[in-house]
This record gives structure tokens, C-alpha cells and sequence, in this order.
């Protein structure tokens, strides 16, 4: 059976039996799901058998809108911390959701694969994955010892299939993608479905001969994104990122705009954004400085810190034109040590330490300067890195003992470099370290007393900051990253050694993209940005039903019109939940179709006996009219038509 299945390229076996993942036998899973789902379509759902159970309190854990209300909907169910149970109004949803995106991925070309979850160590050793991704990964063993993980991304086997099957240019390019389950334990999963431990991802993975074709799938894919997230109704700001441990070069973060989003992007007056790692800082205008008088060396007792550093300099030394020093006058230092602990070629692990110079006023962010230094890590240096340097006088380091003052002077035996934070100006003045116990410089000029060797992005930026493009000052907004788009290069070819032979017959390394978006965190986003204190309210393209209707009341009259108006509806292919339920309440089932979130509601009652109309309204509120039982379905479907 397997050899007859590989033969016409139906699966690929792997030696571990874990593979079924070629396109034919995906597409025909699909078509049979599919096939399923037409079959489902064409009934109504009926309040009375749907398996739904509607709750009236939070639940006591949710901590975000949608987490709250998609369980108090009935459309997902926790099972433990991070990983939930889907029932069928949530499936719905997601299934839409997930062919929205595969309609635009497949238009691009990409081609449909399925990998297990469930995965052998070895490529993501090869990668240093395994260990890289920490405590993150949920590794297992089987009952042989070997060990195992549960795929937080796909990189390496995909890298691994295209390897197998693929040897030759002409194969090239060739995008595939999945959409799949994920596993990752998430230090704190948290706001339900936006940080899962057990998650639904669409990964992508280009392969292309050269770096323009890598270009070319890149923008490819990052257009189908935006088409996908106008599609789902899901607003999104694209902004410049860094990788981080995928390695790589150019990368783009698509982030949905909320508050309950873990990242801060910053937004500049253009309309571009950036991650707040990846921003940078247009060069600053030098500052004449003929005016500043010498540098001198005065007394600061007691002045390690800068808050100290200000009040000794205000008491003991009054600024010229009488106003206070402030935190902004001083200049701090900072040493650090960045680190290497092993590399791809297994070199010597090595530590350097450097010094950072930067305002008194501002913050370290650790995060943007690790950014600098990647891929090696940096750490604040330790009381043992001080005392390799006697020159570094503790709360008193100043740039005289670095970079290349250090480097002028015989008695400093192992001179570090010096690297300026970007913000500080050349033609600056500065109160900074002296070098001796008690001891600051006032008046040091930067690029007239001392020189850095570079610059770097070492402080947090804030409100106000020059935005990159220098089109004015950034703000800061959060958001939730709901997709990410890769330049990978050859990191993963080369590691997993994927190489064809190009037209001269030389082997060369693929370059490889790679691009994902959070499935299951995009419909809790959705969630979030469609709601309103009554409950959800889907946008049309993915609500489970397009209509819910309504028979309200005692009296057969009412039930008998809303059957009719649902059977009408359902010849028009329009998908339908029906409260059909008897003994509800009307209040209740008016409770419920607001908590659920379809875009029209329909209602058949009172009106219904006495004046023979249906009440249509739409969910946010904007429209509700009355019409004859006769032209409700017409009314209905001219309503969606609009929506759509
Ligand atoms: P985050 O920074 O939020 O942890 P990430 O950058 O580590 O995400 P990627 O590796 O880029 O995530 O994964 C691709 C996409 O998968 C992300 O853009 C995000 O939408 C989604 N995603 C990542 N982690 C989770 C999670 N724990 N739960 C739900 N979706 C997730
Ligand atoms: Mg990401």
C-alpha cells in the first residue's frame, strides 16, 4: 500500500513513517473535507440540536475580550492552559478563516503540503534549533528513547523535503505551505487564542535559485497578506522587524493594531512603522560648539549614580546661564559584554567588553542593543569583566580610558572599544566620568575632547524620538503580530546542505523565505476588533452563518414564518442558525443571537401574527426594518449582497 501510494506520488514515506505530505493525497483529503463541508452547508444550524451551550457569566480566567466572549458564545472550550478544544461554531469560523488564506496563498502559486506535528530531533539539531529554542519546545521521547518534538515551526523539513525531491534549477522556484497545528510552551500563554501553546499556523516556504527570486516570492507572499487580512476585515500596520533566532535578513512584521497586543510598534508621521527592535535613528545634526569653554575635571563626591552625579554638580557647581544641570547633561557609560558561546563551525566561545556611551536621562533597551550585536548575546558585565580593567573607576567611567583615548595610552593594556549611543550629537556637551574616585568632567565635547568607534542603537526610544524616514516625531501604539514575512538567505540550505546545480552544472545553496501567520491568533483578533458589550459581531466573509433567525414567542404562526423564511433562504445557498427552540424565551434568544455575532438578524414574533412582517435588523445596530414574511428572504439576500 505505502510503496503503491509513493509510486504515483501520493506520500512521501520517510524511514521514520511519519510523513504523508505530497500535494495529490493533501488535495484529495481536502476535496473530501470539502466535499463534507458542502454536504453541512446546506442545512441549517438549529439552536435545538447545535452543540452549543451559551454562558451568562465570564468565564473567571478570560483576560481579553475575545477570549471571553468566544467562550461565552459556546465557540471554544479551554482543555488546559494555552490549548483549547474547538466546537462547531468555532470550527466554522476557522475554517473560513483558513480558506480566505489558502484562496490567496494557492493564487500565488504556493502549493499545499500537510507535515506531522510530530517530528524527530535530528534536523533541528542540525539547525542548533533543538537547544535554541529553549524551553519553548516541547520535546518527548518514544517508547525506543529516541527523542522527539512537536514542531513549533517547520523550516527544517520542508527544507529537507525540497532536498529529497528537488536537485536541478529547472525545479525552481517552488513555494509550499501548510496549515497546521503548532506546538509551543509559551513561557505565559495568555488572552486566550492570541497566545496558545497549541496553535494553528499557515507556514509558507520559498525556494528560489538566486536572491532576486527570493525577492520575488517575498513580495508575492507579503501582497497575498495584505489581500488576506482586507479580506478577513482585519486592519494591520507592516513594520520593519528584525528576525531574531530564524536567522536572516529582511523580515516585515504584520501587526493587527490593539491594545491587548504584547508588541509596541512605532508609527511615524509617513504612515510607516517599525518594530521597536529593528527602529533606527537618523544621523544628528553635528552642534557648533565654538562657544563651550575646556573640558574640565571637577569634584563630585558621592557620585556614582546620576541622580546623585546632578544634585553634587547643582550644589557644587552652578551652571553659567543659572539654570539646573539636569539628567540630560551627563553623559553615562556603559559596559557591556557580548558573547559568543558556540558558533555554526563550532569556533572557540569568546567575550569582548565594550563600552556604550549614552545620555543620563535615557534608558538601556537590552533588546534593541542585542539586536546590534546578533547573533551573538550580550550581558551586562560582570564585577569580574570590571577588574580585568583598572582603569574603569566604578561610577566614574568616562571616555578618556575607551576606545581611542584608551587606545593613546601606553598604561591601558587591553583598550575596549567605544561605541556612542546614535541620539548623542557630535559638538555635544556632556558632564561625564572622570576617571577618578569623586571625580566628573564638565564641558566634554564630543567629537572636539573624545571620538567614539561607531555609533549604536543602545537606549529605548520614546515619544517624540525622529522617526526613521525623518518624516517627524514617532508615536507608539501596541499591536499583535498576525503574520511575519522572512528573507531566510541560506541559513537553512546550508545548514541541512540544500543545493541544486545551476545552469553551468555547479552546485549551488538554495535561498529560502519563509512566512507565516498565526491562524487561530487572527480569528481571536477578529474577535477582538468585532465586538461590542452584547457580544460578537463577525464580519460576513467568516461568520459561521450569514443570518440568524429568530422564531420568537408561543404561537406556531411565528415558527411556521421563520421555517419559511429559513427554507427560502437556504434555496438562495445563504447560511443560516435558526432558534427553533421552543420554551425559550424571547429575551433569551434575543441574548443569545448578539452573544453569537451574525451579521443580520431576523426575527419572526409578534409583528409576525399581527402585521405579518419580519423584523431584519444587522448586528452593529446600523439598520432594522420590517418587512412582509414574503420578501424577507430577498430582502435578506440583497442585505448580505450589500455587506459582502
Ligand atoms: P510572538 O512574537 O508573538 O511569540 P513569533 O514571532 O515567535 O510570535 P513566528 O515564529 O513568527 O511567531 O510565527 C508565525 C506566526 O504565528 C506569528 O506571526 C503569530 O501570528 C503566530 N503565533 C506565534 N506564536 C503563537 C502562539 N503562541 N499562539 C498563537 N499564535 C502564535
Ligand atoms: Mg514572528
Amino acid at each position: 500500500m505505502e510503496a503503491t501510494l509513493a509510486k504515483v506520488g501520493f506520500s512521501e514515506i520517510r524511514s521514520d513513517r511519519l510523513s504523508l505530505c505530497e500535494t495529490p493525497a493533501w488535495c484529495f483529503l481536502l476535496s473530501v473535507k470539502a466535499l463534507i463541508l458542502e454536504a453541512m452547508k446546506s442545512s441549517a444550524l438549529r439552536m435545538s440540536t447545535l452543540f452549543v451551550r451559551t454562558l451568562r457569566e465570564d468565564p473567571a480566567d478570560a483576560d481579553v475580550d475575545s477570549a471571553r466572549l468566544l467562550q461565552r458564545a459556546g465557540y471554544i472550550r479551554k482543555a488546559a492552559p494555552g490549548i483549547w478544544t474547538w466546537l462547531p461554531l468555532g470550527l466554522r469560523v476557522l475554517n473560513k478563516v483558513e480558506d480566505i488564506i489558502r484562496e490567496e496563498i494557492n493564487a500565488i502559486g504556493a502549493q499545499e503540503v500537510h507535515f506531522p506535528a510530530l517530528l524527530p530531533r535530528e534536523p533541528y539539531e542540525a539547525t542548533h534549533r533543538w537547544e535554541e529554542y529553549g524551553d519553548n519546545i516541547f520535546r518527548l521521547k518514544d517508547r525506543h528513547g529516541a527523542d522527539y518534538l512537536l514542531a513549533p515551526t517547520h523550516e527544517e523539513v520542508f527544507t529537507l523535503l525540497v532536498k529529497d525531491m528537488y536537485s536541478s534549477y529547472k525545479d525552481l522556484p517552488v513555494t509550499l505551505y501548510q496549515i497546521q497545528t503548532k506546538y509551543r510552551d509559551e513561557f505565559r500563554p495568555r488572552a486566550g487564542l492570541v497566545r496558545g501553546r497549541e496553535f494553528v499556523m499557515k507556514d509558507a516556504y520559498s525556494f528560489t535559485l538566486d536572491q532576486e527570486g527570493l525577492q520575488e516570492a517575498y513580495q508575492n507572499e507579503r501582497t497575498a497578506y495584505e489581500r488576506i487580512f482586507q479580506r478577513l476585515g482585519l486592519k494591520y500596520v507592516i513594520v520593519h522587524a528584525v528576525s531574531g533566532p530564524m536567522g536572516g535578513s529582511e523580515s516585515e512584521e504584520f501587526l493587527a493594531p490593539l491594545a491587548i497586543g504584547e508588541d509596541t510598534f512605532a508609527l511615524a508621521p509617513s504612515g510607516k512603522a517599525w518594530n521597536v527592535e529593528a527602529l533606527t535613528t537618523p544621523e544628528v545634526e553635528d552642534i557648533d560648539c565654538s562657544g563651550i569653554p575646556e573640558m574640565t575635571a571637577l569634584e563630585t563626591p558621592d557620585s556614582r549614580t546620576i541622580d546623585q552625579l546632578v544634585s553634587q554638580s547643582n550644589a557644587l557647581h552652578h551652571r553659567k546661564n543659572g539654570e539646573d544641570w539636569t539628567a540630560a547633561d551627563t553623559l553615562k557609560n556603559l559596559i557591556i559584554a557580548v558573547k559568543r558561546t558556540e558558533d555554526e563551525n563550532h569556533d572557540m566561545p569568546w567575550r569582548e567588553i565594550v563600552a556604550i556611551g549614552l545620555p543620563g536621562d535615557r534608558q538601556v533597551d537590552m533588546k534593541r542593543l542585542e539586536a546590534q550585536f546578533a547573533p551573538y548575546e550580550i550581558e551586562e558585565a560582570t564585577e569580574e569583566d570590571l577588574k580585568a580593567h583598572p582603569e574603569f573607576i566604578k561610577g566614574y567611567i568616562g571616555p578618556m580610558v575607551l576606545g581611542p583615548q584608551a587606545r593613546a595610552k601606553e598604561e591601558i593594556s587591553e583598550p575596549v572599544r567605544y561605541l556612542m549611543d546614535a541620539h548623542v550629537a557630535r559638538g555635544s556637551q556632556w558632564i561625564t566620568g572622570g576617571d577618578r574616585d569623586g571625580m566628573h568632567i564638565f564641558n566634554a565635547v564630543y567629537g572636539r575632547d573624545f571620538e567614539a568607534d561607531g555609533t549604536v542603537e543602545a537606549v529605548a526610544v520614546r515619544q517624540g524620538d525622529m522617526s526613521p524616514d525623518g518624516s517627524g516625531p514617532l508615536s507608539f501604539e501596541r499591536g499583535v503580530e498576525i503574520g511575519q514575512v522572512f528573507q531566510l538567505g541560506l541559513k537553512y540550505s546550508k545548514a541541512l546542505d540544500l543545493q541544486v546545480l545551476d545552469q553551468n552544472g555547479k552546485a549551488v545553496p538554495v535561498w529560502m523565505g519563509c512566512y507565516g501567520i498565526g491562524v487561530s491568533r487572527v480569528l481571536a483578533c477578529i474577535a477582538e476588533s468585532h465586538h461590542d458589550e452584547k457580544g460578537l459581531a463577525w464580519p460576513l466573509a467568516i461568520a459561521p452563518a450569514q443570518v440568524h433567525v429568530l422564531a420568537t414567542g408561543k404561537k406556531e404562526e411565528a415558527f411556521q414564518a421563520a421555517e419559511k423564511v429559513v427554507a427560502e433562504l437556504e434555496e438562495r445557498d445563504i447560511e443560516v442558525i435558526y432558534d427553533d427552540r421552543p420554551k425559550v424565551s424571547p429575551g433569551v434568544k434575543f441574548k443569545d443571537a448578539e452573544l453569537l455575532g451574525m451579521p443580520l438578524i431576523a426575527i419572526a414574533g409578534r409583528d409576525t401574527i399581527d402585521n405579518g412582517t419580519i423584523e431584519i435588523r444587522n448586528r452593529d445596530g446600523s439598520e432594522s426594518i420590517s418587512v412582509p414574511v414574503d420578501e424577507a428572504a430577498q430582502t435578506i439576500a440583497n442585505r448580505i449582497a450589500a455587506l459582502a
